[in-house]
C-alpha cells in the first residue's frame, strides 16, 4: 500500500467535559509512536483568551510552558509526557488567537476589500494552523478540539475540521469522538442515549465520526457496542471501550487492547504490517508504576490547594521521580497562608520533603518563606521552583545575611533590601515578550555542586515564566552568608539555581523543571528531592517517632 503525506486525527468530545479527551488523544499518540510513526499534537481551544497565559490557574489549571515560550493549555503537558516530543507555541490555538490574526490581516488590507467572515476567513485561519503542523518530518498530527460539541464557541472549529477532510482527502483524516456511557445505579444499566445525542449533534455539523471512544466506569459489553454501532453508524470495531484506569499511564494499554490504534492505522491507509507495535518500553513503565510502593510523604506549599490541576506538572514530576525510586509519593497540599500556624504545632514534622512551587502575586508568601526556613533548619529536603527559589533567597537574606526586611519587590515595593527585583533593562528579557522571561534558557552550572551532580552536566536548559530575578547587587552578601549560586545565566548575571552546602537537599531553581519531566525519565531535581526524602523517611526510627508523637 502506498503511504504518502501527513495524516490528521481529530478528537472531539461529547456529553460532558473532563472525560479525559487530552489523555485519550495522548495515549493514541503514544501507541502510534510505538508503531514507529512520527507524531505531533495540537489543541484548539474555543475560548476567547488569546492564550491561557492570562487565565487564573485556579480556575483553568496550570499554564504549560513550551520550549519556545508558549503559554499553553495544560493538556499540552499530557501530550509531551505521553508522546515525548517537545511542542511549540503553534501547538495550541484559541478563538482569541485566531481572531487576532484574522483582524490583523483585515487591518493590513490583506483581504482586498472583501467582507471578512467566519466562513471562509476564520475557518481558513484554523485550517492553516492545523496544516502548518503537518511538516515533512511528521506522519500523524493529532488535533484535540477543546470543549464539547454543542458549545456555542466550538462551531467554527467543527466547520474547519469538516472542510479539512475535503481539502486533504478522506484517506488522510480520521474523526474520533469521545463520549460518556454512564451507568445508572437504580436501573443497573449503562446508557447509550447521551452518546447518540452527541453523535447526532456532530452529524448536524456535517461530521460523521469514524471512531467512538466510550468513557465509562466499567467495560462496555459487546451487546452495547453493537447498539452504539447500529445507532451511530460506525462499524463495531470502531466502538472502543475506555474504562477508568488505575493510573493514567495504563490508558495506552487499555486502548491498544481495544484495538484502537490498529483500527485507525487501517482507516488512514497505513500498512499495518510495516508498522508493528512495540509496547515493551511502555509496559516496563506501567510495571514500574505498579511496583512503586515505598511510601514517601511530600508537601506542596501552594496558594490555593483546592484545584490540584493548578500544579499538574509538579505532581506528575513527583510521581515520575517516585517511579524511578520504586516509591509511591503521597502528596499533601498545604495552604501557604496556614504554615505559620502549622509551625506553632510542629505541623510540618511528618513530611519527608517539601516543594514550593511557582506563583504570582502571592498572599501566602510569608508562609512559604517560613516553610523554606523550617526546611533549612530541620534538614528537610526542599525543592523551590521559580517563586520557590525567590522565597528561599529571601529566607537566606533575612535569616543568614542579616538583611532585615529583605523581600521581593513583587510583594513589597518599598522594601529596604529588594533581594528579588525586576530587571527590565535586560535586552534578552525585552526580546522574549515584555517583562516576562518565557521559554527555554541555558544555565551554566557550578562544577561539583549538588545541582551539577544531579544533572550530570554543566550546561542545562530549562523553561522559564517569571518577571522577577535574584537582584545581582545582593549576590555577594547572599554568598557570604553561605548560599551557593550553583547555576547562572551564561552571561553570569542571573541566578538560575541555588543550594546550601551541608543540607541534604535545599535546592531552588528560577526555572520550571516540572515541564520537562517524563514518566520514564524523571527530572534530575525531582529525582534527587524524592531520593533525599526517601532517605529521610526510611531513616526515621519508628520508635522515636512514636515517642515524639506521644510527647
Ligand atoms: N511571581 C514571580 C515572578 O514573576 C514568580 C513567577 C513564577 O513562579 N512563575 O518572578
Amino acid at each position: 500500500m502506498r503511504e504518502s503525506g501527513t495524516k490528521y486525527i481529530f478528537f472531539t468530545g461529547g456529553v460532558s467535559s473532563s472525560l479525559g479527551k487530552g489523555l485519550t488523544a495522548s495515549s493514541l499518540g503514544r501507541l502510534l509512536k510505538c508503531r514507529g510513526l512520527r507524531v505531533t499534537m495540537c489543541k484548539l481551544d474555543p475560548y476567547i483568551n488569546v492564550d491561557p497565559g492570562t487565565m487564573n490557574p485556579f480556575e483553568h489549571g496550570e499554564v504549560f510552558v513550551t520550549e519556545d515560550g508558549g503559554e499553553t493549555d495544560l493538556d499540552l503537558g499530557h501530550y509531551e509526557r505521553f508522546i515525548d516530543e517537545n511542542l511549540r507555541k503553534g501547538s495550541n490555538s484559541t478563538t482569541g488567537g485566531i481572531y487576532s490574526s484574522v483582524i490583523a490581516k483585515e487591518r493590513r488590507g490583506d483581504y482586498l476589500g472583501k467582507t471578512v467572515q467566519v466562513i471562509p476567513h476564520v475557518t481558513d485561519e484554523i485550517k492553516k494552523r492545523i496544516r502548518g503542523l503537518g511538516t515533512d518530518d511528521v506522519d500523524v498530527v493529532i488535533v484535540e478540539i477543546g470543549g464539547t460539541v454543542g458549545d456555542i464557541e466550538i462551531v467554527p472549529f467543527i466547520e474547519a475540521i469538516r472542510q479539512f477532510r475535503r481539502d486533504v482527502g478522506r484517506e488522510n483524516v480520521c474523526y474520533v469522538h469521545l463520549t460518556l456511557v454512564p451507568y445508572l445505579g437504580p436501573s443497573g444499566e449503562q446508557k447509550t442515549k447521551p452518546t447518540q445525542h452527541s453523535v447526532t449533534e456532530l452529524r448536524s455539523r456535517g461530521i460523521q465520526p469514524n471512531v467512538i471512544v466510550c468513557r465509562s466506569d466499567r467495560m462496555i459489553s459487546d451487546d452495547l457496542k453493537r447498539k452504539i454501532s447500529l445507532l451511530c453508524d460506525v462499524p463495531i470495531e470502531a466502538v472502543v471501550s475506555a474504562v477508568d484506569a488505575d493510573n493514567i499511564y495504563q490508558i495506552p494499554l487499555v486502548l491498544h487492547e481495544e484495538g484502537l490504534d490498529g483500527y485507525i492505522l487501517g482507516l488512514l491507509e497505513f500498512d499495518e504490517a510495516s508498522h508493528p507495535i512495540d509496547l515493551s518500553g511502555w509496559e516496563r513503565l506501567v510495571h514500574q508504576v505498579d511496583a512503586a510502593v515505598r511510601p514517601v510523604h511530600i508537601g506542596i506549599i501552594g496558594k490555593y490547594v483546592d484545584l490540584p490541576d493548578a500544579y499538574l506538572s509538579v505532581v506528575e514530576s513527583l510521581r515520575h521521580a517516585g517511579f524511578h525510586h520504586g516509591a509511591k509519593v503521597q502528596i499533601e497540599w498545604v495552604q501557604a497562608a496556614t504554615v505559620p500556624d502549622l509551625l506553632e504545632r510542629d505541623g510540618l514534622r511528618s513530611f519527608d520533603g517539601l516543594v514550593i512551587p511557582g506563583g504570582f502575586g502571592e498572599r501566602g508568601v510569608e508562609g512559604k518563606i517560613a516553610a523554606a526556613r523550617y526546611a533549612r533548619e530541620h534538614d528537610l529536603p526542599l525543592l523551590g521552583l521559580c517563586l520557590g527559589l525567590q522565597v528561599m533567597v529571601i529566607e537566606v537574606a533575612r535569616s543568614l545575611a542579616g538583611l532585615e526586611g529583605a523581600h521581593s519587590r513583587e510583594f513589597d515595593a518599598t522594601t529596604r533590601h529588594p533581594v528579588v527585583d525586576l530587571m527590565d533593562d535586560q535586552n534578552d528579557v525585552a526580546e522574549k515578550g515584555g517583562t516576562m522571561r518565557l521559554g527555554a534558557c541555558p544555565a551554566q552550572l557550578l562544577a561539583g555542586s549538588q545541582v551539577a551532580e544531579a544533572y550530570g552536566a554543566e550546561v542545562v536548559t530549562e523553561r522559564h515564566r517569571h518577571r522577577y530575578e535574584v537582584n545581582p547587587r545582593y549576590r555577594g552578601a547572599l554568598e557570604d552568608a553561605g548560599l551557593v549560586c550553583s547555576g547562572m545565566s551564561p552571561d553570569g548575571r542571573l541566578v538560575e539555581f541555588i543550594e546550601l552546602p551541608g543540607h541534604p537537599f535545599w535546592v531552588g531553581t528560577q526555572a520550571h523543571p516540572e515541564f520537562k519531566s517524563r514518566p520514564g525519565r524523571p527530572h534530575p531535581l525531582f529525582r534527587e528531592l524524592v531520593g533525599a526524602a526517601l532517605e529521610r523517611a526510611e531513616g526515621r526510627d519508628p520508635r522515636l517517632i512514636d515517642i515524639g508523637a506521644v510527647g
